[in-house]
């Protein structure tokens, strides 16, 4: 068993997200109904009900819609400090996406994010977030597959 939490990658609402950003795509939920977007995936638009949505590509990048650090840790496969951050993604800011930051970075509400691919065990990979001015990817640990 992992000590990491891992996604559920294959049901109908989230099969496709976890797909897409095994090719190194970024994907979400466009409803043709209000024109919006929202994450996390299903067949309803979280903004008004509509079931007439659709899959879209994004670019990966968004911009830091706000952040909390955690410093009391609750699971092993997370060490603290870490940082949780929601970014609104550009072209689509009704859709926020999660990530996870090791560590408590000098964040502002706003700053430039892109997306980046974090392979978990048994090959689920997830998008995950980070700075864009940040020079190098600073996730929590993974660990090695059982
Ligand atoms: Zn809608």
């Amino acid at each position: 068993m992992s000590e990491f939490i891992e996604p559920v990658d294959f049901d109908r609402d989230t099969g496709p997200f976890f797909a897409a950003a095994r090719e190194g795509r970024l994907v979400y939920r466009h409803c043709r109904a209000c024109a919006r977007g929202f994450q996390v995936p299903g067949q309803y638009c979280r903004h008004c009900g509509s079931a007439d949505t659709e899959w879209r590509d994004a670019e990966g990048t968004g911009t830091l819609y706000t952040w909390t650090t955690v410093h009391h840790a609750v699971h092993p496969g997370y060490p603290t400090p870490y940082t949780v951050v929601v970014v609104a993604l550009d072209g689509a800011p009704d859709a926020r996406f999660l990530g996870c930051v090791r560590g408590e970075p000098l964040f502002q509400v706003g700053q430039p994010m892109r997306v980046w691919y974090q392979t978990l065990a048994d090959g689920v990979v997830l998008p995950n977030w980070q700075p864009v001015d940040a020079g190098h990817v600073d996730a929590l640990p993974t660990p090695d597959p059982p």
